[in-house]
């Protein structure tokens, strides 16, 4: 009776973890979205990594990309996903087990403070910049929620008003529209254009962007290379964009620490690091807090859906036992 389950629906992947009450990763599955049968999915999954022993299991914890609806324990509207609509709570709880459900950013910001570098911290800011860009607060130790829990939907703050790339929501500026992941390479050709820099510049991504089909990884990559549009492009633009993200909200939750995670940030560190040391105080108004890359990598969803059921936040006590009712 004293295992976990944490689960981390993304988008593309679902993966989810086995855990000690201690906190331990003891085993892990990773697989993709599942294009029907979503339920059906989800329970043999639990039932999978319990190894059929679903009393071994104190409970589960699910993080998961948005937006929610906690009063009923479910994904209404998933713009990204395959299956647009899809309950959480319910298949569990079908199961006979105790659940926990917090959008996959929040859960995140739980599983450092429980079990990761945010330990022993009250004030805590945790972002992803990934596919999307999402975040979780802990202010003096309560976990922020919302009112349906989709508080801290960062990636939606404005970072360039004169901006014209609208974002997936539809709006304008919005930091996950120009830095995320999926739109790293229109606000990079955008960019390009506007400064002119394939007429000044030799660059292998002038020829990719005639192309149309130039993917993040590859800016990245002759960014590492020393390419000079590469270099422009992230030391002076991309890194304004999110030390504007980020300060903003730093200067919202006046945190202790930020913790960044999320592929984009954790596999170009070096660029991340140096683009925050840069710009970030010229932004910033209250005390800087430390900052520190997550070392939970890609598992950090699972450490954070584990956390919310070895130790479930105040904050969620009353959806807690609303759904464990149903
Ligand atoms: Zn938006």
């Amino acid at each position: 009776m004293s295992l976990h389950i944490g689960v981390d629906i993304g988008a593309t992947f679902i993966r989810a973890g086995l855990f000690s009450h201690e906190g331990e990763l003891l085993k892990k599955i990773k697989s993709p979205f599942p294009r029907s049968g979503f339920e059906e999915y989800l329970k043999n999954l639990i039932i999978d990594l319990s190894g059929g022993e679903l009393s071994r299991i104190a409970g589960v914890g699910v993080g998961s990309i948005g937006p929610l609806d906690l009063s009923t324990g479910s994904v209404p509207r998933a713009p990204n996903a395959p299956i647009k609509s899809f309950r959480i709570v319910d298949p569990l709880r079908e199961l006979g087990l105790r659940v926990v459900l917090a959008n996959d950013a929040v859960a995140a910001a739980w599983g450092e403070h429980i079990l990761g570098l945010a330990r022993g911290y009250r004030n805590i800011l945790y972002v992803t910049i990934s596919t999307g860009i999402g975040g979780g607060v802990i202010v003096d130790g309560n976990l922020l929620i919302g009112k349906d829990g989709n508080a801290h939907e960062i990636g939606h703050l404005v970072v360039d008003y004169s901006s014209n790339i609208r974002c997936g929501c539809g709006g304008y500026g919005h930091w996950e529209g120009i830095a995320s992941g999926i739109n790293i390479p229109r606000s990079f050709s955008q960019y390009v254009s506007r400064e002119g820099l394939c007429g000044s510049f030799k660059s292998p991504l002038c020829q990719r962007l005639l192309e149309g089909s130039l993917e993040t990884r590859e800016i990245f990559e002759q960014y590492a290379r020393g390419d000079p549009i590469a270099i422009k492009y992230v030391d002076e633009y991309l890194m304004l964009v999110n030390s504007a993200g980020i300060a903003s909200t730093i200067n919202a939750y006046d945190p202790e620490i930020l913790i960044m995670g999320g592929s984009v940030a954790l596999n170009n560190k070096e660029a991340f690091a140096k683009g925050l040391d840069r710009y970030l105080d010229k932004y910033i108004t209250v005390r800087k807090p430390v900052i520190r890359f997550t070392e939970f990598g890609d598992d950090v969803g699972i450490y954070g859906a584990a956390a919310l059921s070895i130790k479930p936040p105040e904050s969620l006590k009353e959806y807690i036992e609303a759904w464990n009712k149903r």
